[in-house]
């Protein structure tokens, strides 16, 4: 074991007691969590405070916060020019097996321009909605990957209430026994290197659910109002915390109409026809692209007509055509749209 130092720094706006423990109190309970640090290997705890915080000390915070064994101090930063104002910085003295490499030093609030380099951001929710075939599920996927998301396509929850259907013989358009069934339903999801496994009653249907019957079926089910209900409740459920991407028709108007960004990721119906004809062509499996294209007009057509949560733009969505784009540069475009929305949260 050897003696670590863990930096800390956050900012209030005002100067008073509660500002003071408030803060105090979700920068060390954040050093605390984000090192795994146990208390009794915390040697000591020192704070700084800028000339302008005078209404409390920082270690009389950590004291209301049940921590009477440890040895803490308060001192006073020194009085720079143009310094950042209202700051609390804290050093916490750790025994740890952990390398330097390995701590992880927390900066909250304003004090994250002390070191963005290392500033964690937060992490907000990401609904990207739009025609069938525009990319969503492959450049969703991606993005989410590499900004450490997590990808939650719903349209495969459609998909595999209607392989249910298919599965049990019953008509898709049999709205009456699909709703009497739907507590017969369930429907898991499990994620392995990020990418999402849909397990039905038990059942791994991943692969099945993006056969044509399974598409055109789920574009069917998701005009039954109930269906819808009981797919955004689970939808709602898996993005409760943040940190998510989460493709479909009606994430940004109806399942997360709070998100940080908004994105409709669109292009022509050729092109969308195009990219299935060739997706379905790679896998090996036989189509014609006329009756593909005809599909896909058939789809936006149920999707943008339906009484229920239809496919459109929310008004406050960013448009992302993608006719033109290939898939790299549709990849860029949105991580650094949830780039410039991370920094402004
Ligand atoms: O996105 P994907 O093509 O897998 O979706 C299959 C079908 O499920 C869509 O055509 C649409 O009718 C329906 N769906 C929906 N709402 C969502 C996601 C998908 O209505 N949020």
């Amino acid at each position: 074991m050897s003696i670590r130092a863990i930096r800390g720094a956050t900012t209030i706006s005002q100067n008073t007691r509660d500002e003071i423990f408030n803060a105090t109190i979700e920068l060390v309970e954040q050093i605390i969590e984000k090192n795994s640090i146990k208390q009794e290997d915390t040697t000591d705890i020192i704070f700084t405070v800028t000339p302008d915080i005078t209404a409390a000390f920082p270690a009389a915070a950590v004291r209301k916060m049940g921590i009477t064994d440890i040895p803490l101090l308060d001192m006073a930063a020194p009085d720079i020019d143009n310094a950042l104002k209202m700051c609390i910085r804290a050093m916490v003295h750790i025994n740890s097996e952990l390398t330097n490499a390995q701590l992880k030093h927390i900066y909250l609030r304003g004090a994250k321009v002390l070191r963005p380099d290392i500033a964690e951001k937060r992490k907000i929710s990401v609904a990207i909605d739009g025609p069938a075939g525009a990319g969503k599920s492959s450049v969703a996927k991606r993005v989410a990957k590499d900004m450490g998301y997590v990808y939650i396509d719903t349209g495969a929850m459609y998909r595999a209430v209607a392989v249910w259907a298919i599965k049990n013989g019953i008509d898709i358009n049999d709205t009456k026994t699909i709703v009497d069934s739907l507590d017969k339903i369930k429907i898991d999801i499990s994620y392995g290197d990020n990418v999402q496994k849909m397990i039905l009653n038990g059942e791994d249907v991943t692969e099945r659910i993006r056969e044509n019957d399974a598409s055109m079926g789920a574009s069917a089910v998701a005009v039954i109002p109930e269906v819808r209900k009981f797919l955004v409740d689970m939808q709602r459920e898996m993005a409760k915390k943040g940190g998510v991407v989460m493709d479909g028709r009606d994430i940004g108007t109806t399942v997360l109409p709070d998100a940080e960004l908004k994105i409709y990721l669109t292009a022509s119906v050729d092109e969308r026809a195009r990219r299935r004809y060739k997706e379905y062509i790679e896998k090996g499996i036989e189509c014609n692209y006329d009756e593909l294209k005809e599909d896909v007009i058939k789809r936006d057509h149920n999707d943008m007509t339906r009484d229920v949560s239809p496919l459109r733009q929310a008004d406050d969505a960013v448009l992302v055509d993608t006719t033109d784009i290939d898939f790299d540069k549709s990849v860029d475009l949105i991580k650094q749209l949830i780039k410039d929305t991370e920094d402004r949260s």
